[in-house]
């Protein structure tokens, strides 16, 4: 049996200065436990984040809300601000895990969730960059249906889990964190990082930071946005493309529009060119057409997930028609 030291922080500066000595932070629990349990991560000390009182869901000054690090999935997804306001972000909670999961887990650990790659998860693989940097990517050469084909690299092809991190994507969602050298705030499009010759590293966090919360802008999208999710089965299953659309219109015209794929890649990702070619038209058809043929441009499949090209410009297509359409 590995042991490790468990002990509560106090404070945040307390926490953070717990990491700094070495620790782990640990709040909900769903992905860590599971990765301590199967000896993909051996922390020697647990940090718990859960008497920090981190879970408050506010609005801002600015119009928008300030959704603590600490706040259950379930918490968010049903708060009336998001549901009323972001609700991109209610189905797309809505849309991963299980209720028990959600209960439990916390939106910053939705954040700092790690790849369900088969290779990371089994130890008994041993060839994985992700978790044994230079061992080599055993997904590469073995299965990858469910693996990455916007960002990767010839070291990692693993996908972001997270369904959440994807609706925060299109509402340009910051990040506040808090480390040693104070505090920060990090936009959600350069909280992740792209494997590179780095893949173990998964976001652009600096050591023993703590995320305290997700501040989501004053919603451009309340009334037209929906997150589409296809998987294999119909729930406890991560996507093999889901999209986070959002529409803001004008007299049936589209005024700005934000469109994110999950599944596709290491970190949510936005479709600048889609996004341009829906301004400043109406909402229909072919516009939703002309976004999807330029959505995965620059896709570099494996032989196993070239369906995911084509599943990607469908589902973009579904998704614009589901936002457009919601009252
Ligand atoms: Fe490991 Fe990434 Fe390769 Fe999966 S895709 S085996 S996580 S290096």
């Amino acid at each position: 049996m590995k042991t490790f030291e468990f002990r509560h922080a106090t404070s945040v500066d307390d926490a953070v200065a717990g990491a700094a000595a070495g620790g782990t932070y640990f709040a909900g629990g769903t992905n860590l436990l599971d990765l301590m349990k199967g000896g993909v991560a051996q922390p020697t000390a647990l940090v718990d984040l859960r008497r920090l009182g981190l879970t408050d869901i506010t609005p801002t000054d600015e119009g928008g809300v300030f959704v603590g690090a600490g706040a259950s999935n379930s918490a968010v997804a049903n708060h009336r601000l998001i549901r009323s306001q972001y609700p991109v972000v209610s189905h797309a909670i809505l849309s991963g895990a299980t209720t028990q999961l959600r209960n439990m887990a916390t939106a910053g650990g939705n954040l700092l969730q790690r790849t369900r790659c088969p290779y990371f998860m089994q130890t008994t693989f041993t060839s994985c960059n992700k978790r044994i940097p230079g061992s080599g990517c055993a997904a590469r050469g073995g299965f990858h249906r469910e693996h990455a084909v916007f960002g990767a690299s010839e070291e990692c092809v693993a996908t972001h889990p997270s369904d959440m991190a994807v609706a925060l994507a299109i509402l340009d969602a910051v990040v506040h964190v808090q480390g040693p050298d104070g505090r920060r705030v990090v936009p959600i499009d350069g909280f992740f990082a792209l494997p590179g010759d780095t893949p173990d590293v998964d976001n652009t966090l600096r050591p023993a930071e703590l995320i305290l919360g997700i501040e989501l802008p004053p919603s451009r999208f309340a009334d037209h946005s929906w997150y589409l999710k296809v998987r294999d089965r119909h729930s406890y299953a991560f996507a093999l493309v889901s999209v986070a659309a959002g529409l803001a219109m004008e007299d049936g015209v589209i005024a700005s529009a934000a469109l994110a794929l999950g599944g596709v890649a290491p970190k949510p990702w936005r479709l600048h060119a889609a996004e341009a070619a829906l301004v400043g038209r109406p909402a229909d058809e072919a516009a939703f057409h002309a976004a999807a043929a330029l959505a995965m441009d620059g896709a570099d499949p494996l032989p196993q997930n070239e369906f995911k090209v084509d599943l990607g410009r469908h589902a973009v297509v579904r998704a614009l028609t589901r936002a457009a359409a919601v009252e």
